[in-house]
Parts: C-alpha cells; sequence; structure tokens
C-alpha cells in the first residue's frame, strides 16, 4: 500500500467503537497470582473485596476466564462524548527523523482530564452508581486520576473524595481546582481526617505525603463511611479491562488499513495505560496467531520492572490493602523527585508482571532529560504537547525509529501517546531553564525498599 493511502488520523466511526471490553487473562496460560488478605495470607474472596470496592469491580477483578466482557450501554454513551480517539500517523515526525520507520500514536488526551483515565474513571463510577452507592473515595499523586474521577462521579451524580498527596495540592493548584469544579471534595494528604494519616502526621510530622500514604487514607475513608467504596486508577486487573478500549479501537483503526505493527511501545506507572494498549495485540501473541515486540517505558528513578522484585507486596504505604504479586521496589520505596508523578508507584498492575515474567514483553527506562527532549521535539512537529509521563513511550519510540534508520527496516511502531502536558509546565519550566537533573538511584537506594518486603 503506498503511503499516500493511510491519512494523517484514522478515526473509527461510533458504529464501528468497541462494545465489549477484552480481558487478557482469559488467553494467559500462567494467570496473574491472587491477591492476598494481609491478615490471614489468604487469596482475597469476592465477598473481603466486597468490603472496599464495588460488587460487580470485584466480579471483573478475579475474573480469569471470561475474554469479552459487554460494555454497558450508558458507559458506552459517556465514551462516545470523548471516543473514539485517534490513531494518528506522525508522518511529521517520520520525517523529521528521516526514518524509513512507520510511526503512529494513539491519542488519549482528547477530554478535559487530559488523559486515557477517564476510560475506567467512568467505568467505576457506573457501577458504584448501579448498585446504589452514595460516592467513592480515592488517591491522587499528580492529579490526572482525581480529575477523571470527578468527572466521571459528577455525570452519576455521585459523591467524590479524592486524598491528594500533599505537595502535588500545593504544587498544583489548577488540577485541585479543575477537581472541585467537578464536585470532588479534595483533601491534602496525609490529613487529621483518618486514622491512619494522623499516624503517619504523627511519625513523620511535615511530610509531603506519597502515594502509598494517599491510598491509605482513602481506603480507611471509604470503609469508615456508610455507603462509600475506594476506586483505584491503575494496577488492578479491573482497570486493565476497561483500558483494553485504547488496544480494540488501535486494533480495529489498524485492520481497516491492513496495517501490522512490529512493536507497540507504552509508558508503565501502574501498568493500565500499556496494558489496555497492547492486551488484544498480546492476546493474539498469547494464542500463537501473530508475534509483536511489547515495550514498556518507566523512569530510570522508578524501575520497578527493570530493577525490582517479582514479590508480593503491600500496595499502600499503611499497609490496609491486599498484597499483590508484581515487580515491586517495595512499599517502602520513595522515588526522588521526577516530573512524571503518574509514573512513580513502587509496583506494577500484576497482570502485566506475569506477562513479563513469562518473558512476552520487554521494559526499558528514560531519564528525565532526554525524556523532556524527545517531548519537545515531539510537541515542535506535532503540534501536541504530551503529558511527562507520555513522553516517556515518545522517546523509546523515537529511539527505535533511529535504529531503523541506521538498518533501514520499515518498521511499524505503535505508541501510546496517553495525555497531554498543559499542567505539568512548571516541568518544562525546570527543563527549558536547564535546570533539570537526572537521578538514577543505586543499588544501597533500592534497598530499604526491597527491606520492607513483607517476608511470606
Ligand atoms: C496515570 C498516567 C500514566 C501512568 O499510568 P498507567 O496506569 O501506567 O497507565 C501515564 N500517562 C498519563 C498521562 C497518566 O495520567
Amino acid at each position: 500500500m503506498s503511503k499516500t493511502t493511510i491519512p494523517y488520523k484514522i478515526y473509527l466511526s461510533e458504529c464501528e467503537m468497541p462494545k465489549q471490553w477484552y480481558n487478557v487473562r482469559a488467553d494467559m496460560k500462567h494467570k496473574p497470582a491472587p491477591l492476598l488478605n494481609p491478615g490471614t495470607l489468604q487469596p482475597m474472596t469476592a465477598e473481603e473485596l466486597s468490603g472496599v470496592f464495588c460488587t460487580e469491580l470485584v466480579k471483573q477483578e478475579l475474573d480469569d476466564t471470561t475474554p469479552y466482557i459487554d460494555i454497558p450501554e450508558e458507559i458506552i454513551k459517556f465514551y462516545k462524548m470523548y471516543r473514539p480517539s485517534p490513531l494518528v500517523r506522525a508522518y511529521c515526525l517520520e520525517e523529521r527523523l528521516k526514518t524509513p520507520a512507520k510511526i503512529y500514536y494513539k491519542f488519549e488526551g482528547n477530554n478535559t482530564s487530559g488523559s486515557h483515565k477517564l476510560n475506567s474513571a467512568i467505568a467505576q463510577a457506573y457501577y458504584a452508581k448501579q448498585q446504589g452507592l452514595k460516592g467513592v473515595t480515592t488517591e491522587t499523586g499528580a492529579g490526572q486520576w482525581g480529575t477523571a474521577l470527578s468527572m466521571a462521579c459528577s455525570y452519576f451524580d455521585l459523591d467524590c473524595k479524592v486524598y491528594m498527596v500533599k505537595v502535588s495540592y500545593e504544587q498544583k493548584p489548577f488540577r485541585r481546582e479543575v477537581m472541585r469544579t467537578y464536585g470532588a471534595v479534595v483533601t491534602p494528604s496525609p490529613s487529621e481526617t483518618t486514622e491512619v494519616g494522623r499516624r503517619i502526621l504523627a511519625e513523620h510530622p511535615g511530610t509531603t505525603g506519597s502515594l502509598g500514604c494517599a491510598i491509605s487514607e482513602a481506603v480507611e475513608a471509604a470503609v469508615s463511611a456508610e455507603g462509600y467504596r475506594y476506586v483505584l486508577g491503575s494496577v488492578l486487573n479491573q482497570v486493565l479491562l476497561h483500558q483494553s478500549v485504547i488496544g480494540l479501537e488501535t486494533k480495529a483503526a489498524l485492520d481497516k488499513y491492513g496495517i501490522v505493527p512490529d512493536m507497540i511501545i507504552g509508558c508503565a506507572g501502574g501498568g493500565s495505560n500499556l496494558g489496555g494498549l497492547i492486551s488484544p495485540f498480546m492476546g493474539e501473541k498469547l494464542r500463537g496467531e501473530r508475534d509483536y515486540q511489547f515495550i514498556a517505558v518507566e523512569p530510570a528513578s522508578c524501575p520497578s520492572f527493570t530493577r525490582g522484585k517479582f514479590a508480593y507486596d503491600f500496595c499502600d504505604t499503611g499497609k490496609v490493602c491486599p498484597l499483590a504479586k508484581m515487580y515491586t521496589l517495595g512499599s517502602g520505596f520513595i522515588p526522588s523527585a521526577n516530573h512524571a508523578g503518574g509514573l512513580r508507584y513502587h509496583g506494577m498492575s500484576s497482570t502485566l508482571s506475569q506477562l513479563y515474567a513469562d518473558g512476552l514483553m520487554e521494559a526499558r527506562t528514560a531519564e528525565q532529560t532526554s525524556v523532556f527532549e524527545a517531548a519537545e521535539q515531539f510537541a515542535r512537529v506535532e503540534g501536541i504537547l504530551p503529558a511527562p509521563e507520555s513522553s516517556h513511550a515518545i522517546r523509546v519510540a523515537i529511539d527505535e525509529a533511529l535504529k531503523c534508520k541506521e538498518t533501514g527496516e520499515e518498521k511499524t511502531i505503535v505508541f501510546g501517546l496517553t495525555g497531554t502536558g498543559y499542567f505539568d509546565m512548571v516541568a518544562y519550566e525546570k527543563y527549558n531553564n536547564g535546570e533539570m537533573s537526572d537521578y538514577i538511584p543505586t543499588d544501597e537506594d533500592l534497598q530499604p525498599g526491597f527491606d520492607s518486603l513483607p517476608k511470606l
């Protein structure tokens, strides 16, 4: 097929949008390890999980066998307001790089929350509403998840309580105000409003908080109030399931033009966008139908896949959540300041962790200065101002395209452009002023995190 027959943007029509999510676990020979009760160390039952999570979401969390799950009509209706998202052929970037590679990106930043997180937020809010709940609680670090959830909750008229990591609450007032505009109650974490928050404040006065700590507070707030449940924006199986809409649309768009990617690249914080993007392609690989190269990109400062241990670990600092088997740096690990807030989690989705352990996907790290170089290069030719998180995927996509230039290979590269960076201008300012530094933890720096792993 000649180059010109493929448009800059491949859109699907509304009726070509996926009507079911795809559950990659159904095709996995080695299923992800079950969540364990932190008290008994036995697999969490549906009943135990239902105290924390919505009932239907618990079902999805534990379902390792059903390959396709219907997307409820109400959620499809909401998806139609901002989906299908475009799959863009990066012609301008290809030209600038003078590469024979063909580069495509799936752009998830075309909604007010500015990221892919809305895909799961709306699903989780829907099931909470169906169950007749009053509201949900959650944590947010950089703020994208809290923003997405507040939009979803206002759509379904649900209360939304967000525990926002204190340092972000103070440094990202605009994110905070978007959430409040959509009706969320935003509390800086750690706070005096929960027992675990008070404990952490007593032990570490003056702490600016962490994601793990905000999770503990949000869980406590959910289980101690009638009619509330806790929701999480990444890591969990259910979130990867909802995010499969990204991969299904990508595959449908590529299929329209008979394009078969050689490699698929995504940034990985907790693994939800990458898991969603690769799901249908990974399904083909698992079923032996086709082979693809999958690459997870993580910050060199928070290298869960590349330097973490594959072990059961706590999902939060307060150790109130179930244990998950995953690549982890330990719940006690505190990453150095890095501007990709959405990639600072100590662990990784247990589904992706299992696929990685089985050698079905690769992982690489990128240092933040080189990530911002890639972000700037991309912004200047493709127009979109990318989120720092997404720019990790851009970095590796550019590196791979430059390799093709050397070898002359015409590889087809697809990467996930998870969001826009308008709320990250302080990070861009640091980069523009030449004040950005790279920090790679030493083995000694990582040791305390590994020491915090539970001894099972
Ligand atoms: C949250 C976020 C990420 C990382 O989360 P995953 O669950 O790993 O996808 C990546 N990009 C953006 C824009 C985000 O908001």
